[in-house]
């Protein structure tokens, strides 16, 4: 059986490929400060149309790309409105209230998704001036911290409604979109119409080693040029990471369904184990399972350890698996007969 590390942390882990290297190597570059860079040009017209959107911009992380979002569509001291799960409001170190001085109203949502009406239910009358005025609503997909789980179209399409009829700009962090779109079987057009503003993430299932973008109207884009570089964000030279991603697009978008496949089989093998009391349900990349109370965690983590498998707690007695590009066939035979073999 093999030997090599089999890294199940997370879908960032990934290094390039050797065929998404020498793309890379062949790019042509310029400086992007100036938007002479060819390829980062050419990244962001591929990914605006293919959202039908009128502009994107390129990120050096996912996190730079939400917070300029919000910058673009609050001022300070009004809120903005998400999930208590979510990545902007608990993994981006507080940058909504230090970047945009806002602040944020949390929906006690399930696994990071919300419905329609607990939206309308704490949008604040801005009539009441007293209320802090909200002014965007945040909503991801997949969920991060809610196991990769999808929204239902219909249901952000409802939200897009109440946004619309109250005012409020309606942004998406879609740092794993790629994996909700091969799952649902839907398209980035169907995404675009819905959204003033989308984050994606290159470095994730994608396999890219950096990058995002950020799309929106070419006004909100312009905004986003300057506030990129007031954050340090304005790069040089960077084509070079664009082309990764253009490399990313054309090719690692399909296999998604590959690692999604491997999810659910690690799943099966879980919810087989004494170890496990409950898989939370897998629909694409990320598995979130519990171990029985009486059980220690460190012993489990430490018998997948001895045998070169890593995985990482969130926490609450919760253990999740990642699966990505670097996570081969028989690495996931591997898993599935240490976790089989696995005394108690
Ligand atoms: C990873 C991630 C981001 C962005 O993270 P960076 O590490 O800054 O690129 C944003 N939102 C979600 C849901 C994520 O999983």
């Amino acid at each position: 059986m093999i030997k090599e590390e089999i890294n199940l942390i997370s879908d960032t882990i990934t290094r390039p490929t050797k065929e998404m290297l020498s793309y890379m190597m062949q790019a042509e570059v310029g400086d992007d400060v100036f938007g002479a860079d060819p390829t980062v040009i050419q990244l962001q017209k591929k990914v605006s149309a293919m959202f039908g959107m009128e502009a994107a911009l390129f990120f050096p992380s996912g996190t730079m790309a939400n917070q300029t979002a919000i910058k673009i569509h609050t001022q300070p001291a009004e809120q903005i409105i998400c999930d208590k799960w979510s990545h902007v409001y608990n993994y981006e170190s507080g940058g909504a209230s230090f970047h945009s001085g806002v602040s944020c109203k949390l929906i006690d949502g399930h696994r990071g998704m919300f419905k329609a009406e607990q939206l309308a239910g704490v949008i604040n009358d801005p009539q009441l001036y007293y209320l802090p005025i909200s002014s965007l609503a945040v909503v991801e997909n997949t969920t991060n911290k809610g196991g990769g789980a999808c929204w239902d179209y219909s249901e952000l399409e409802k939200i897009k409604a109440i946004c619309s009829d109250k005012g409020l700009a309606y942004h998406l962090d879609g740092a794993r979109l790629f994996n909700a779109l091969v799952a649902k079987n839907e398209t980035p057009k169907q995404y675009g119409k819905l959204f003033d503003s989308i984050s994606i993430c290159l470095s994730k299932g994608l396999g890219a080693p950096i990058g995002s973008l950020l799309l929106s109207s070419e006004e909100n884009i312009q905004k986003a040029i300057r506030i990129r570089k007031l954050f340090g964000g304005g790069m040089r030279q960077v084509g070079y990471l664009a082309a990764a991603g253009i490399y990313a697009l054309d090719h690692h978008v399909e296999r998604l369904k590959t690692d999604h496949d491997r999810a659910k089989r690690i799943g099966i093998a879980l919810e087989k184990s004494d170890w496990v009391l409950k898989v939370e349900p897998i629909e694409t990349n990320i598995i979130i399972f519990n171990l029985h109370k009486h059980l220690d965690e460190g012993v489990f983590l430490k018998n997948l350890e001895k045998e070169h498998i890593k995985l990482i707690s969130m926490g609450e007695g919760k253990l999740r698996i990642v699966t990505h590009l670097d996570f081969t066939d028989a690495m996931l035979e591997k898993v599935i007969d240490v976790l089989d073999k696995m005394p108690i």
